[in-house]
């Protein structure tokens, strides 16, 4: 029979099934996906649930809710200052990844090359390569995730059509500064090239740090693409509901593609979402200073092991060195698979995050987690190291 696509047949189930999967089979605490223990807000919940019992399940408007699209551009306003026309810039969708898929739908062409931050989330070579465009990846220096500057100037040719931008980044928890941004909107500038700006981790960031999207820089605001994510900003991670702010010469093709992929996305949830979105800023401040308290008790845990553990600013990740802990030869996917089986953690390795060669010895722990997870995870590996001694 014909061969069916190469690229997506070739392409490995994500690390974050395989790896949910294996702390199904073996009973194991999971800090591997990201996803949290804490329920969501519940009155967003409850409005969920009125709007699908009371009828609102039809097709809605193919951008959005005006409800849920004038809550993205008042949220812009709020807290960036971005004054966004929530009729011609917002596009609501089924999570962030569709919003991705959409962006590289609406953008790319074949032949187009696109710049990666590495270790970057699984989901864009894929898709990137899936569409005939060639991604060209630039690695982040471990431990403190600095910028490359050369190696990322270098990257850009006149070919580079666009430079997908996650910040708060996944895994790293790098929150790029001021100045990093500086620099790549000058390269955007000389290159005339896009960001599609993945800022999820928007809200989940530690005290001391400020999340600046590219887009409210000198320059950016028509070279941009914002990407939000309820699931994220909300801890409901299976609602799916994304939402994309661009000038609307860029939002109208990635329309098109949305068109296409889902065409709506269930409206009950995105009433609820716009409730959410304007919110007080205590509930936006909780979310780091809760996570912040779940990242020491981790942290704290991991360190009285002895591993050693990189930088991070945000997200619900911590990046920590596993060397010690590994057998000779093993790699990151093999000592993630034992430790769940040896000692009932699910953990993700970093190497899922890179093409070809990459770090071997890195490894992510998820933390948005209660504090009894995030103990008994450290109990296992307790007694786990206890007996490898
Ligand atoms: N981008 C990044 C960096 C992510 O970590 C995730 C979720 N893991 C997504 C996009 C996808 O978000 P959603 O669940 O809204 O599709």
């Amino acid at each position: 029979m014909k061969p069916t696509n190469s690229t997506l047949s070739n392409a490995g189930t994500t690390i974050f099934e395989t790896m949910s999967a294996l702390a199904r089979a073996h009973d194991a605490v999971n800090l591997g996906q990201g996803f949290p223990d804490d329920v969501g807000p519940a009155a967003l919940r409850q409005l969920g649930a009125d709007f699908l019992v009371n009828g609102h399940n039809q097709y809605p408007p193919m951008m959005g809710l005006p409800a849920l699209r004038q809550a993205v551009a008042q949220h812009a306003q709020r807290f960036y200052g971005l004054t966004v026309d929530w009729q011609q810039e917002v596009l609501v969708t089924s999570g962030a990844t569709e919003a991705l898929m959409d962006c590289f739908l609406g953008l790319l062409e074949v032949g187009d090359e696109v710049v990666l931050l590495e270790p970057a989330y699984d989901t864009y070579a894929p898709a990137i390569t899936r569409l005939g465009a060639v991604p060209k990846a630039v690695r982040l220096t471990p431990p403190q995730w600095e910028l490359p500057r050369a190696e990322l100037a270098a990257a850009f040719s006149p070919r580079t059509k666009l430079l997908v931008l996650n910040s708060p980044m996944n895994p790293a928890g790098k929150v790029f500064t001021r100045n990093e941004l500086e620099f790549i909107a000058e390269l955007l500038l000389q290159h005339d090239a896009y960001a599609v700006c993945d800022e999820v981790y928007e809200h989940l960031i530690f005290a001391g740090q400020v999340h600046v999207p590219l887009m409210t820089l000198p320059g950016m605001r028509d070279r941009c693409v914002r990407i939000g994510s309820a699931g994220k900003t909300f801890s409901m991670t299976g609602w799916k509901v994304g939402y994309i702010t661009a000038a609307p010469h860029l939002l109208r093709p990635i329309t098109k593609a949305h068109q296409f992929v889902t065409f709506t996305t269930p409206p009950n949830l995105q009433h609820a979402i716009a409730a959410g979105l304007v919110l007080d800023d205590a509930y936006f401040a909780s979310l780091g200073t809760t996570l912040a308290a779940s990242r020491d008790r981790l942290a704290a845990g991991l360190r009285g092991l002895g591993l050693p553990l990189l930088t991070g600013n945000g997200t619900y990740f911590l990046v920590a060195d596993v060397a010690a802990w590994m057998l000779p030869n093993e790699d990151d996917v093999a000592f993630c698979a034992r430790l769940v089986i040896e000692a009932g953690v699910v953990t993700i390795p970093l190497s899922a995050f890179y093409g070809g060669d990459a770090p071997r010895s890195l490894v992510r722990f998820c933390f948005c987690k209660r504090d009894a997870t995030i103990d008994a995870a450290l109990q296992r590996l307790t007694a786990w190291r206890g007996k490898a001694q």
